[in-house]
């Protein structure tokens, strides 16, 4: 198993030609790329041929460093503005170019949440939900086919948003049955609405293929480092040997803005020794 983290975490204290061995340093060899979440940003105000040269440079900088792009993660937008058939559909076009940025990038992962058209809430219109994220997620992965990557839908932390826990998840992508179509497993959130990850990662099994790890003490979404919350991170270990998972145990942890250089750089040291044990099952 890699360990990776998310390259903005690196790019803020690097230039991207630095990163790859400031992060070999660290023990770590898989980013997930996370400069592509905001669709307003540098990257997706370029023309394809700028967005594909690019991502292609920056490819080449990680691939020669010892680096691989295990992952990116895909749109998202908060509050979501899901609500109208125009926004979806060009919601539908941001993640297609999602899928085209991954292939670029050599990722064969691009994580993605769910489309939230009554935002975080919406029990009462679960059937509607399901059926809107059915016909987007079909297109998108129908769209996705003729590129090596593979959309993974992410567990949520809303309680009252009907596609929110690992098991709902699941059984969305059941439902939905293509191969290229798999499951992120938030650790944070699952521990959020109170399924433990490693139960989450048994029950997920073959269908887990990318993981956004990171703790909290199961109240609120805290983004916290391993080991600060309640989860029990021998169990997730133990769980991923289990079901056979070869991915990234790729982290998605905050680390505080205001921190100075060195202490961003003492977390990220602790970081990558964390994960490194949670990959070789040998937390304590
Ligand atoms: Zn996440």
């Amino acid at each position: 198993m890699k360990t990776g983290v998310p390259i903005h975490e690196y790019r803020r204290l690097y230039p991207l030609e630095q990163v790859p061995e400031k992060m070999r340093a660290h023990g770590l060899d898989a980013v997930d790329y996370s400069d592509l979440y905001n669709t307003e940003s540098r990257l997706f105000l370029l023309d394809e041929e700028a967005f594909e040269r690019t991502l292609r440079y920056e490819r080449s900088v990680l691939e020669n460093g010892g680096i691989t792009v295990g992952q990116i993660h895909g749109p998202w937008r908060y509050p979501p503005k899901d609500d109208t058939p125009d926004e979806r559909a060009k919601w539908l076009e941001a993640m297609k170019k999602g899928v085209r940025a991954a292939a670029y990038l050599g990722a064969p992962y691009m994580v993605v949440h769910p489309l939230m058209p009554y935002g975080i809430g919406g029990l009462e219109h679960s059937e509607e939900i399901f059926c809107i994220n059915a016909e987007h997620f079909t297109r998108l992965c129908e769209y996705a086919k003729d590129y090596p990557v593979t959309v993974c839908l992410e567990n949520m932390p809303y309680p009252n948003f009907p596609l929110s826990t690992v098991s709902q998840v699941l059984a969305f992508v059941k439902h939905i049955n293509k191969n290229n179509f798999k499951v992120c497993l938030d650790t944070g959130h699952a521990n959020v609405l109170g399924t433990p990850p490693g139960k989450a990662a048994r029950l997920l099994g073959s269908y887990l293929a990318a993981l956004h790890v990171h703790d909290n003490k199961g109240n609120s979404d805290s983004h916290f480092h391993i080991g600060e919350g309640t989860i029990d991170w021998q169990d997730f270990a133990a769980a991923l040997q289990e079901i056979g998972f070869s991915g990234v145990v790729s982290a998605e942890p905050n680390i505080r803005g205001d921190y100075t250089p060195e202490q961003i750089s003492e977390r990220q040291v602790l970081l990558a020794k964390n994960l490194r044990k949670i990959a070789d099952n040998t937390c304590d």
